[in-house]
């Protein structure tokens, strides 16, 4: 059972802790924080602390700007010590936290929230989804005036060893400090670019994992920034070189049994895991700008670097968007392999669950799983295979979220609208941009 604020209060004493960090994710998926003193430690477990949501980007209307926080208290936990030579000072723990209004009623523009209300409507079902992730980032250097460059920090290689991988001090410090915060770690490794990294920890129910990502993310940068360093979850820093992904494990559990295994199946998959996987792959154009949101993202899913371009499963090859890992049992599980660690895992977990059960309430059925390298397919092949491509772009990735009811109202009116807008201003102020490439492509030649 989760600790009670009378627990945690003690806790708090016992372990000296100074500062209690009330944290909150905004829509564009950066973590927010209210810190608050010791004075502060029973109002804060109380959610009784307000902050003025108004100077939240996106967040909410001048005249709803008193919002309240209130803490998940199974989210505790004291921060580990991450600069050298801070020992001694005020000890920092942690609260994930809900906004809600001030009458206590939930923030529609939480994605907390909206997360939440996904997890209902599969619990309304039996249905429970755990959810396993492999963000993946780069390390780069940052000159003497400590400003960053995408110069890679090694030129090491998938799986390479020390001392050829000099990220691997860095990446076991990152583990031990997680673990530390009571991540299990299941695998640390060198990526296939040089001075990229994979840090995997045991998968969880979705809002765990969530959580745990927007934890992941601020504990990598701490890391690297103790070292001089600049870790980065940009999809993709470098042109002719694999970019970051965020493969998303997902299952569904009903009754402690994995949902998706049937020995009996076709692949030795359920009815439920065929018709998830089929609103997984019916709703993967709507959910792009979700689980790929920046301009960026989209430099990522082009042809030949394992990440995804084509909607298709496989039950092996890595160059389809969805991939059944071979495992089955209760390790059966479907690896989406679009997102990108630059999304809002609130959000893009919300986005993940509501395509699926739209699947399942539907009875979807998925196409043949293709068991070729997509990338080697002619037009014509994917034609005959009714192969869809991804979004090209954000442009395109915003109209298709338009389009898609299922995801915009998994996403509820609020976050749509400020999301769309956010987005469709980053598009906008990009193609205004007159960029290095049209510089050398054209100046000279026209
Ligand atoms: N970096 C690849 C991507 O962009 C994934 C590589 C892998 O399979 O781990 O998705
Ligand atoms: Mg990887
Ligand atoms: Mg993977």
């Amino acid at each position: 059972p989760p600790p009670t604020a009378q627990d945690l209060l003690g806790t708090l004493q016992q372990e000296g802790v100074e500062f209690l960090r009330l944290q909150f994710t905004d829509i564009l998926g950066t973590t927010k924080n209210v810190e608050v003193p010791q004075s502060q430690f029973e109002k804060a477990l109380r959610g009784d602390v307000t902050f003025d949501g108004s100077a939240v980007e996106g967040f909410t209307r001048v005249e709803e700007s008193d919002m309240l926080l209130r803490p998940d208290l199974s989210t505790f936990l004291i921060y580990p010590q991450f600069s050298r030579g801070d020992e001694g000072r005020g000890r920092v723990a942690r609260l994930i936290c809900d906004v809600t209004l001030p009458d206590g009623t939930p923030f529609e523009g939480d994605p907390r929230f909206v997360l939440k209300r996904q997890v209902e409507r599969a619990r309304g079902r039996g249905f429970e989804m755990f959810v396993g992730t492999e963000p993946e980032f780069f390390l780069f250097e940052r000159d003497a005036g400590g400003r960053v460059s995408p110069v890679t920090h090694d030129k090491a290689g998938y799986f390479d060893l020390a001392p050829v991988d000099k990220g691997e001090r860095i990446r076991r410090e990152i583990a031990g400090k997680l673990v530390q915060m009571g991540f299990e770690i299941e695998a640390a490794h060198h990526e296939v670019a040089p001075g990229q990294h994979e840090i995997d920890f045991r998968y969880a129910p979705a809002l765990e994992t969530a959580d745990r990502i927007a934890t992941f993310k601020f504990v990598v940068k701490r890391v690297a920034l103790e070292y001089g360093l600049l870790a980065s979850f940009l999809p993709k820093p470098i042109v002719g070189v694999n970019g970051s992904g965020m493969h998303c494990h997902l299952s569904l559990f009903r009754g402690g049994q994995n949902a998706f295994a049937d020995p009996g199946g076709e692949h030795g998959l359920s009815d439920t895991a065929r018709h998830f996987i089929a609103g997984l792959l019916e709703h993967a154009e709507g959910m792009a700008a979700i689980t790929n949101p920046l301009v960026n993202s989209y430099k990522r899913l082009v042809p030949g670097y394992e990440a995804p371009v084509n909607v298709a499963w496989s039950t092996s090859n890595r160059s389809a968007l969805i991939r059944i890992p071979a495992k089955r049992g209760n390790s059966t599980r479907a690896e989406v392999r679009m997102p990108d660690p630059s999304c809002n895992p609130y959000l893009t977990l919300a986005a993940l669950l509501a395509a699926g059960l739209d699947g399942i309430e539907q009875g979807l059925e998925p196409p043949p799983a293709i068991g070729r390298n997509i990338f080697r397919m002619t037009v014509r092949e994917k034609r005959h295979h009714r192969i869809r491509e991804l979004p090209a772009d954000l442009r395109e990735a915003v109209d298709e979220l338009e389009k898609d009811p299922v995801i915009a109202g998994a996403l509820g009116e609020h976050v749509m609208e400020h999301f769309v807008a956010a987005k469709r201003a980053e598009w906008r102020e990009y193609s205004a941009t007159v960029h290095p490439w049209e510089l050398e492509r054209y100046l000279d030649l026209i």
